[in-house]
């Protein structure tokens, strides 16, 4: 699965850093599951890295995840027939 702007497709880095917006603590959002490691504050939009060579919008986190609509059907339809 890849990471990437549903706007403007640009890819995070292994070294890009997101700011908590509740405590300022930076960190990689995305090998944190949008979750903040020192006040647990959950994010639920992302913005995109304008000074990396993004767009600066905001995106819900899941939408960042190319293709998971059909990875979720994939598992829904698994469990239906077990
Ligand atoms: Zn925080
Ligand atoms: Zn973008």
């Amino acid at each position: 699965m890849q990471i990437k702007c549903p706007k403007c497709s640009w890819k995070p880095q292994d070294d890009s850093l997101w700011t908590c917006e509740s405590c300022s603590y930076e960190f990689q959002i995305f090998n944190k599951n949008a979750t903040c490691p020192q006040c647990e504050f959950e994010h639920i939009d992302i913005y995109c890295l304008e000074w990396e060579g993004g767009c600066g919008l905001m995106s819900p986190y899941l939408d960042w995840f190319e293709g998971i609509d059909e990875k979720l059907l994939d598992i829904n339809v698994k469990k239906l027939f077990n």
